[in-house]
């Protein structure tokens, strides 16, 4: 516990190093300042998840901590110092010239941090983010959550988006209810960490193809959860952010509440583009419907979906059922 209560404090300590930085250092303001006010961020967004910058030194960061009586070991564990094995030195920061993203604990502890480059540069990782840490289980959390968490309860609806500027760009919308999955595979615990405000989530996914995968990677999931879910496509190239900032706030909540479709409809329409004029993949599809639908806790929302995929597919609702029935025998 008390470890865990120093990778806290060192933390904190590295969030308000970042932030100042950002606002207060020369190169900060000419760099990672302009940065944001270019991608049309606000002051109060930037205040708000405390994002920050790291210079373009190599122990900048770790030199100030361990001035501050901070120990080589512990900038390590927090994941901020890189320290090659054998070597002699105490190591370098592991976030250099990047903009910083704080990822805060659904009590707002800042736990870990989303760093990105500023301009294109294939030789590096556009993000990067802090190594599994004790503090940190990157399949535990979602970006946003404790920005979010109050709004959710008060809407009972969540969006789900792929990366950091997403949440940023829907919070400066307006629309708080907004947290990330940060490009990973969705996992269970977050969606249980969801299902403590919610039982409605929108996934806002990018309109490419990678997002689409994600989208339908993720349905069966939170469908296991007994969540109701919702999916949102983007026209293809945008995301929640570019979408927002090239048609404004009012025309994107029209837009989410027009194109919102719910899980059975998005998977169908996909799986069925899919397969084209094939019978036999067409046959697939509604196999994999099945299988979809079976994983749905609740009897009465699994026989409403039912209902609805024979209608959509055009086939006999009492054969998905035995389908249906079929699957959950070989469960057992
Ligand atoms: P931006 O708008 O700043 O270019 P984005 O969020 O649209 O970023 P995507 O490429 O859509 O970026 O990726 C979505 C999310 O996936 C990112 O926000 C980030 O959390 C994660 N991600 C993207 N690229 C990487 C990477 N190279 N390493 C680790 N995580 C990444
Ligand atoms: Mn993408
Ligand atoms: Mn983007
Ligand atoms: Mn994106």
């Amino acid at each position: 516990q008390n470890a865990r209560d120093s990778l806290y404090i060192i933390l904190n300590y590295a969030k308000n190093y970042f932030q100042q930085q950002l606002q207060q250092h020369e190169e900060g303001q000419a760099i990672g300042l302009s940065y944001f006010k270019e991608r049309g961020f606000s002051k109060n967004i930037l205040d708000k998840f405390e994002l920050g910058y790291s210079l373009e030194q190599w122990d900048g960061f770790t030199k100030s901590a361990l001035a501050k009586g901070y120990s080589a070991d512990i900038i390590e564990k927090a994941g901020l110092l890189i320290h090659k094995e054998g070597s002699r030195t105490a190591g370098y920061d592991r976030f250099r010239g990047r903009v910083i993203f704080p990822i805060h604990s659904v009590a707002g502890k800042v736990i870990a941090f989303g760093a990105r480059i500023l301009k294109a540069d294939k030789s590096q990782p556009k993000y990067l983010n802090s190594p599994e840490t004790e503090v940190y289980h990157k399949g535990d959390v979602l970006y946003g959550v404790f920005q979010a968490k109050n709004t959710i309860r008060q809407q009972d609806a969540c969006y789900l988006v792929e990366g950091y500027t997403d949440v940023l760009s829907l919070h400066q919308a307006g629309i708080e209810n907004v947290v990330a999955s940060s490009g990973t595979a969705l996992t269970v615990e977050q969606i249980k960490l969801i299902a403590r405000f919610t039982s409605n989530i929108t996934i806002l996914y990018d309109g490419d193809i990678a997002g689409v995968k994600a989208a339908l990677r993720g349905l069966d999931l939170v469908l296991e959860e007994g969540l109701n879910v919702n999916v949102v496509l983007f026209p293809d190239g945008d995301d929640p952010d570019s979408y927002v900032r090239k048609v404004g706030a009012e025309a994107f909540k029209t837009y989410i509440q027009n194109a919102s479709q719910d899980f059975i409809a998005f998977k169908t329409k996909t799986l069925l583009q899919e397969a084209g004029t094939d019978p036999f993949k067409r046959a697939e599809v509604i196999s994999e419907m099945v299988q979809s639908i079976v994983k749905i806790p609740d009897a009465i929302k699994r026989q409403v979906f039912f209902q609805r995929t024979a209608e959509m597919m055009q086939v006999d609702e009492q054969m998905l059922i035995s389908e249906g029935n079929k699957v959950i025998r070989k469960q057992q």
